[in-house]
């Protein structure tokens, strides 16, 4: 088996590290992390790239949980749907940017921030951890996007507009089996601007968790490829949270990708997530959009440390099994390269590109 470098489309993992506490941070980064991934298995995998995601769990979920130690898992079988107030999230949001950047500090320049395009130039000649800086969810945004700029300084250059509750911006979907993602109603007027600027500052919309009429909003208004980080095919799996032949289609005439989930509930057909999905029912999910769509717009979107994996997958060391079996399974080198690091590193080039600072 050849040796491929791999980049993530989502993980959870600063999540994890919120809930672990400061001492993580060394785990992290010298091994044996209680997580799906650490730095040293990362090394080991070939994993040097990845949207790493600042969640913002609901307060109810962190006092249910008795403290901020024991955060519930963000994709536990039933999460806190309800909104959450801006002044949590910036809060929430502030503290896990924090951490990431304690963490690139003591990393000895081994885990770095991507900020532009040209960042990405030595991603397969050089081992390391690159990382875009994602809030997945806006709530720390302000209605005049006072702080998005701020954000930006700091590195942010992947905003989903929702998590699967609602925010001033637009709706999410949830998370009940089975169901359609055309509920709700599509972008607010804050959620119009707030695509104009991202598409303005060079930070990419993710759309996973987003509404389809939101969704179709965003495929109306933006001028950048269509990225959902981490979901799954609603043809084979009919979450909510999954897409629509016509989604896929959008995302592919976009020149943009969706990052293939390892998440059970989101690939499994029964959508259950308290039992394990195979590496073959996640090779459905990839071939499905290499047969229909094009094997240009398709990448791995893991979910690792926000949701139940597939066992045999098990943890970010699992993305070898995954390449062999897709090996197995008739992929070619050529096509492999592109599924696990060359069209993310297409598309987020395509879009930091044009960043002007
Ligand atoms: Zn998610």
């Amino acid at each position: 088996m050849k040796n491929y470098p791999v980049f993530d489309g989502h993980n959870d993992t600063l999540l994890k590290l919120m809930r672990l506490g400061a001492s993580s941070i060394e785990q992290f980064l010298h091994g044996n992390l209680d997580a799906h991934i650490d730095r040293v298995r990362a090394k080991s995998t070939g994993y040097r790239g990845a949207f790493f995601a600042v969640f913002t769990p609901s307060k109810k979920s962190i006092s249910q949980s008795g403290s901020r130690t024991m955060l519930p898992a963000q994709h536990a079988l039933k999460p806190d749907m309800s909104p959450i107030p801006r002044s949590h999230a910036v809060n929430f949001t502030n503290d896990t940017i924090n951490l990431l950047h304690r963490i690139i500090g003591l990393s000895k320049g081994t885990i770095a921030l991507i900020n532009k395009a040209e960042d990405l130039k030595t991603f397969t000649q050089v081992p390391g951890l690159s990382i875009i800086l994602h809030l997945e969810g806006a709530e720390a945004i302000d209605a005049r996007f006072n702080n998005l700029q701020r954000y930006y300084k700091k590195g942010l250059r992947s905003l989903g507009l929702v998590w699967s509750r609602r925010n001033i911006f637009g709706s999410g979907v949830s998370l009940d089996f089975p169901g359609s993602p055309d509920v709700g109603p599509g972008l607010s007027e804050y959620g119009i601007e707030l695509v104009k600027r991202c598409n303005q500052l060079g930070i990419i919309l993710d759309l996973a968790h987003l509404n389809e009429k939101g969704f179709w909003d965003v495929a109306r208004l933006s001028v950048k490829p269509l990225v959902v980080s981490h979901a799954g095919i609603h043809r084979l799996c009919p979450s909510p949270r999954n897409l629509s032949d016509r989604q896929l289609e959008a995302i592919a005439n976009s020149n943009g990708i969706t990052g293939i989930t390892f998440a059970n509930g989101l690939i499994r057909a029964d959508g259950r997530i308290d039992l394990s999905a195979t590496l073959n029912d996640i090779i459905d999910h990839i071939d499905y959009i290499r047969k229909h769509f094009g094997i240009d717009y398709v990448g791995f979107g893991s979910d690792f440390d926000g949701a139940r994996i597939a066992e045999q997958l098990g943890d970010v060391t699992g993305i070898l099994k995954l390449i062999e079996k897709l090996e197995e399974r008739g992929f070619t080198e050529h096509e492999l390269r592109k599924i696990c690091y060359a069209n993310w590193l297409r598309v987020i080039k395509e879009t930091l590109a044009s960043h002007r600072c």
